[in-house]
């Protein structure tokens, strides 16, 4: 089977080490074999970026604009291709992956426009006769470093920032799915990136992910809270600039006055599709014990009916865990949820379907307490947890009583309850009526306390982080 290499330098790079990519929905299919980089590629990755950095900055804003429009337009033109390629490695429902993919080809439009929108500021000085201007460059190179659970759309709202404002980039995807990425790499190549603009390193998080924090000018990470926290204790030693997106224990709020239909809706999609597996995932259900015992039996009838299966089959609605060590972790949450005192009124189990995979069923406790253990730490799977609560200020107080904030969410017909939960919830996103996941590419994205670093993604403010502000003094004489 040929390999698919690393694109350094502008050059297919196949190296001495490579990985199968393997479909979890049917572990008998290879989806191909990867190469697995070396810190020496990173080091020649960088320096390549390095010096391509120049001319790209040079590049008219026209020209950056077309190379990224181009990008995106192939990737939706191509999405059913590339949707469908997502879900047979990462395992989320053929849809999903042509949501995602469609996704992306948004993002890289959206910036291609941003290139020629992005401005600096002019201001008369403190001092008479004296201009200001106050203009953004280019940080240098950046590294980007990506999680398995969104291939696409992740990359995509990293590189495409990057690139827009005149960055070079190493880009290092998840082990688990080297092929959106090399997908992606390909696409950039082709819509004209220069040479050695882009750099895509696929292989080790310990050896290229760590050359890549340790040789870079700004990192760009998403992923879990312990390899975030030692990727900004390493940047900080550097005085790099960082920005990490990780973890979530999201709380969904379910009122007395919530249309109860809605709620269960939320909850379900929110909980547990895309396996779960999702940063913005609903795993806390906080529901006043008035609508309780109907939400709680509304949920669980409808997981009864979900149906679980072959990520590219039609009619699945929820496909397999990612890989055999995720589902070990899920199994293992769903025992320490029934240790701890909790009730799995729906309990997940791996699943047989025609193919072998990493079918799990979803799961859903009740009588669960906001300090076990299933409340207090990421699943990152298709189990969530009902904790009943007595009224809207109880339910505020749980929500917030988390080392996490990426995402929250209330359902409620009061406007006064929505107004407050808004301006109170400790999250970077909160979410009226909706799920907790779901959200859109113009605007920030990011969390608070433990699940975010840095300054937010997506939409003008990636500006934050991808540039860097010169003020300028000037005395026209
Ligand atoms: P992970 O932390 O294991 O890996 C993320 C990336 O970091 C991978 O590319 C990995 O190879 C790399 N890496 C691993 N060790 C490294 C090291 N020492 N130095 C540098 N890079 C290293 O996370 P994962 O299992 O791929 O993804 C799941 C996690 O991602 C979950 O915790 C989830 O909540 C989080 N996530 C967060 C967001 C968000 O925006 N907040 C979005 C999606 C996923």
């Amino acid at each position: 089977m040929a390999v698919f290499g690393n694109l350094i330098a502008g050059e297919w790079r196949v190296g001495a080490d490579a990985r199968a990519n393997i479909n979890p929905s049917d572990t008998n299919d290879v989806i191909g074999e990867y190469a697995v980089g070396s810190r020496r590629d990173v080091e020649d990755a960088v320096a390549a970026a390095r010096q391509a950095m120049k001319g790209w900055a040079r590049h008219t804003e026209q020209q950056r604009a077309d190379i990224l429009f181009r990008v995106g337009e192939e990737m939706f033109a191509r999405r059913e291709e590339l949707g469908e390629q997502l879900a047979r490695e990462e395992g989320k429902t053929r849809a999903e992956g042509i949501g995602e993919v469609t996704r992306a080809s948004q993002i890289f439009r959206f910036f291609a426009g941003e290139v020629v929108r992005f401005g600096g500021e002019f201001l008369p000085s403190v001092r008479p006769g004296i201009d200001v201007s106050i203009r953004r460059e280019p940080v240098g190179v950046v590294g980007l470093i990506t999680p398995w659970n969104f291939p696409i759309a992740i990359a995509a709202w990293k590189i495409a920032p990057a690139l827009a404002y005149g960055n070079a980039v190493v880009l290092k995807p998840a082990d688990l799915t080297p092929a959106s990425a090399w997908a992606l790499a390909d696409i950039l190549h082709r819509a004209g990136v220069p040479a050695g603009v882009f750099n895509l390193v696929m292989g080790r998080g310990t050896v290229v992910g760590q050359a890549i924090v340790e040789t870079t000018d700004a990192v760009s990470f998403t992923g879990s809270v312990a390899t975030g926290t030692g990727i900004v204790q390493t940047a900080a030693s550097r005085m790099i600039r960082v920005q990490c997106e990780m973890g979530g224990k999201n709380p969904l709020v379910v009122m007395d006055d919530a249309d109860l239909d809605l709620a269960i809706s939320c909850a379900v999609d929110g909980s547990f599709f895309q396996t779960g597996q999702r940063c913005t995932a609903s795993s806390r259900l906080i529901v006043h014990e008035a609508i309780h015992d109907r939400f709680v039996a509304g949920v669980a009838e409808r997981l009864e009916k979900i149906v679980t299966g072959h990520a590219l089959k039609a009619g699945t609605q929820v496909g397999p865990v990612v890989d055999a060590k995720q589902l070990e972790q899920d199994l293992s949450y769903v025992d320490i949820g029934e240790k701890d005192g909790a009730h799995a009124l729906v309990r997940g189990q791996r699943l047989n379907r025609e193919t072998p995979g990493f079918y799990l069923s979803p799961t859903l406790f009740t009588e669960s307490t906001n300090d076990m253990r299933i409340n207090r730490e990421e699943v990152f799977g298709p189990v969530a947890a009902v904790i009943r609560v007595k009224d809207y200020e109880e339910a505020l107080a749980t929500a917030n009583d988390t080392v996490f904030g990426l995402s929250s969410g209330i359902v409620t017909r009061s406007q006064k309850l929505s107004q407050h939960f808004q301006a109170n919830s400790e999250s970077g996103l909160t979410m009226v009526n909706l799920p907790t996941a779901g959200l859109d590419y113009h605007v920030p994205f990011g969390g608070r306390k433990g699940s975010s670093y840095g300054p937010r993604e997506q939409g003008r403010y990636a500006a934050e982080f991808y540039t860097i502000v010169k003020t300028s003094y000037a005395m026209p004489v």
